[in-house]
């Protein structure tokens, strides 16, 4: 029975003598890869030279901290739900006197890793974060000899003070701003 129309009768026709002979096939493979000398190359000599990616592109993630500098993320676990792949793993902590410098909600996450292999990049964790505390970016995420090396705590997620914060302006383009503004998705503050 056809499942599909696209199916093909395969022959086990004999093979010719010039078949047998093998030269034409390799000829023919030769003239097809000298034409492609005389190309324009399509390869780029990564990481040398980089290509130009949008700058929604979803690559690796950052926890942002608010204007003041504190962390954003109050460990409520929304995105670790949202995450279609569980790579997204928290320890909540209770934020103690003297600390709201650096944590900008009464909990947040002691510990918050993402497991670099297991994630698809598709984005739900930020689209389901109500503090606007996670936020994927157009830096691609570097390849590593060790499993363990794909493993990323908050010493490389959360971004860094001052100059060193990560620009997410790009992917806070006004149809995203008008869709949380809306009233039945605003949970976003
Ligand atoms: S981008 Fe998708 S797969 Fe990766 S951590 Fe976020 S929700 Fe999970
Ligand atoms: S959804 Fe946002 S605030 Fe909640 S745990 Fe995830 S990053 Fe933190």
């Amino acid at each position: 029975m056809q499942l599909t129309n696209r199916s093909k009768v395969v022959s086990k026709k004999e093979m010719t003598f010039a078949e047998k002979l093998y030269f034409p096939a390799i000829l023919g493979g030769m003239g097809i890869t000298l034409k492609h000398f005389f190309k324009k190359p399509v390869t780029v000599s990564y990481p040398e030279v980089k290509r130009d990616i949008a700058g929604v592109f979803r690559g690796q993630h950052t926890l942002k901290r608010d204007e003041k500098g504190a962390e954003r993320c109050t460990a409520c676990g929304l995105c670790a739900v949202a995450c279609p792949a569980e790579a997204i793993t928290m320890t909540a902590a209770e934020r103690k006197k003297g600390e709201e410098s650096l944590y900008r909600e009464e909990k947040y996450a002691a510990v918050y890793e993402i497991n670099m292999l297991r994630c698809i990049f598709c984005g739900l964790c930020e689209e389901a974060c109500p503090k606007e505390a996670i936020f994927l970016t157009d830096r691609i995420v570097p390849s590593n000899f060790e499993r363990d090396g794909f493993i990323y705590g908050k010493d490389k997620l959360v971004e860094g003070m001052n100059e060193n914060r990560v620009d997410v302006t790009k992917r806070q383009t006004e149809e995203v701003n008008e869709f949380k503004k809306d009233k039945h998705y605003a949970h976003n503050k």
